[in-house]
């Protein structure tokens, strides 16, 4: 019997057996730079001459990968090896597929640390980020293995006298996952491993920004015997396939996670039908965020000003669920500030190779650039209280934490997604109008309130429109199982992942109805 799903325990990393484990997987993987990584379709390896070469964020000068990019003929080559394949997986039985994900969630045990490792170099993750990633991706799979069991069983329908009636999920085909850098195990291998449990067939598009993440977890679907072809790993660059895979006739269904703009091109390519295709396809996009914790006067000021810290700077603030916009009611609104800006100055910032820095990079040069952007922007807009300058080491791509104070709520940076650590203070005259304030975004993803008044949270419970709502706690850290993530309006089609209907969404349900008198 399989014992019901609880969330994988992090790695305490105070535990100087942990340290060393980690530091020995940081060499493993340092080790391996420059490594060259093939394209896997069906039970091939392709070696292309178009090569990405990723690059450490903390240490520009030290190349992780150098990993193949797809052309679009190899591509279509994906999309048929994976179409073919469906015939055969997805009569296997969903137990069967399930043991797979089981399968694989007790090999990352083993590679834990090395994944852990290949993060903190490819993505700029510190070790308890990383950790914690590696942790989630373990949860997806133990806990969409479980729910594809359950969702194989029986299914319970009214019964009519007459008839005998049953109803069945069936898969729906070839699934293109194309998942973003900033949870690169977790989410990539959260949104595959869906796919494929749910009896699809998998062409995965990873981010130019971390395919040796997912190259390894396509390694470890290897390993543990996942049928050939079941799952194809085809990284390349989303301008130049990411539309083909699209709009390809045979692609069935597409899960997206990334920026509101590219996740709007999906679904509008996709909502145009190719030569030859017979189906509507089904999209999963799930996008950016503009994230607002709210302060109101009857708060606990350093659980808030804590909360805000962790939830705007942790993992530089590139997190769809980072906080971006903190609403504090006027009459606690200096003291509030002060106190963000405090212990915004304390955090330690470098390569995070080095367990004591907590900050890291930004994941690319591109993307220094653009938040470096907003900070000129936000010189303008407000009042720039702390940080705003490069930190760190000049060899990465840091940048300080960063709080502007007095930012209206239709600046620019109190609009627009940064995705990094820049941190807007908004003052409220009360606390409903924080509220609108928090509102007023195209995004609804999550959001948090302080505060110690019962009814003030039972409002935002009511008003506060967003996907995933947290009381007296940060707005980072969903939780497979505990918090189904995903969110409202421009934020994504709310899928849920993590949750218990977030396999529906990659099945068709079928109804069958047999007439049983003679
Ligand atoms: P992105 O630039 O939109 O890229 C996401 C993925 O889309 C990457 O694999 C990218 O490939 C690919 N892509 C780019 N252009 C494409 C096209 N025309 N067709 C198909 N695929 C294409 O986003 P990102 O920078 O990786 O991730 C950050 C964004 O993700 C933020 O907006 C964040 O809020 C959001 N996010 C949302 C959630 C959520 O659950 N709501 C979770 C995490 C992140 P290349 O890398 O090759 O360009």
């Amino acid at each position: 019997m399989i014992r019901p799903f609880t969330n994988e325990p992090l790695i305490d990393f105070n535990d100087p057996t942990n340290i060393a484990a980690m530091e020995a997987s940081i060499a493993k993987v340092e080790s391996e730079l420059g490594k060259e990584y093939p394209l896997r379709i069906g039970d091939k390896e392709i070696f292309t001459d178009d090569i990405n070469e990723v690059i450490n964020p903390s240490n520009t000068s030290e190349v992780i990968g150098r990993v193949s990019r797809s052309t679009r003929e190899l591509a279509g080559k994906a999309i048929e090896t994976a179409a073919e394949k469906f015939e055969e997986w997805k009569r296997v039985p969903a137990e069967v597929r399930a043991r797979y994900l089981l399968r694989a969630a007790e090999r990352m045990r083993q590679r834990r640390f090395e994944l852990s490792a290949t993060m903190v170099l490819e993505v700029g993750k510190n070790w308890v980020e990383a950790d914690a990633g590696t942790a989630e991706a373990i949860d997806m799979l133990e806990f969409y293995g479980r729910e594809m069991i359950r969702l194989g069983g029986h299914q319970p329908l009214t019964c009519s006298p007459s008839e005998e009636n049953e109803l069945r999920y069936l898969p729906l085909g070839v699934a293109i996952v194309i998942p973003p850098w900033n949870f690169p195990n977790a989410i990539m291998c959260g949104m595959s491993s869906a796919a494929i449990v749910a009896g699809n067939t998998v062409v995965l598009k990873p981010s130019s920004n971390s395919p040796v993440t997912a190259y390894k977890f396509a390694e470890i679907m290897e390993e543990v015997g996942l049928p050939a072809g079941v799952l194809n790993y085809c990284p390349g660059s989303g301008s130049e396939v990411g539309d083909f895979l699209v709009e390809h006739p045979k692609t069935r269904l597409i899960a997206f996670t990334g920026s509101k703009e590219v996740g709007l091109r999906i679904n509008e390519l996709a909502a145009k039908i190719s030569p030859g295709q017979v189906w509507i396809k089904r999209v999963i996009a799930e996008m950016g965020g503009k994230d607002a914790i709210v302060v109101a006067e009857d708060a606990d000021l350093e659980a808030a000003a804590d909360g805000i810290v962790i939830s705007a700077f942790g993992y530089q603030g590139q997190k769809c669920s980072a906080c971006s916009r903190a609403i504090v009611v006027d009459g606690v609104y200096d003291e509030l500030l002060s106190r963000v800006a405090e212990k915004a100055k304390a955090i330690r910032i470098g390569p995070v190779k080095s367990r004591e820095n907590w900050m890291g990079p930004v994941i690319s040069k591109q993307a220094f650039h653009s938040i470096t952007d907003y900070i000129e922007i936000g010189k303008r807009e407000g009042q720039l209280v702390c940080g705003g300058g490069p930190g760190g080491d000049p060899n990465g791509y840091f940048i300080e934490p960063t709080v502007f104070a007095e930012v209206a709520p239709e600046a620019r940076i109190a609009q627009e997604e940064i995705f990094g650590p820049v941190l807007a203070f908004i003052k409220a005259r009360d606390y409903d109008h924080a509220l609108e304030i928090a509102n007023d975004t195209p995004y609804g993803l999550t959001g948090s309130v302080y505060s110690r008044c019962q009814l003030k949270l039972e409002k935002a419970r009511e008003e506060f429109h967003v996907g995933n709502l947290y009381l007296n706690r940060k707005s980072t850290g969903a939780l497979v199982g505990v918090h189904p993530f995903g969110g409202f309006n421009m934020s994504g089609t709310d899928s849920k992942a993590g949750g218990s209907d977030y396999l529906l969404l990659y099945t068709q349900a079928k109804t069958t109805s047999q007439f049983m008198s003679l």
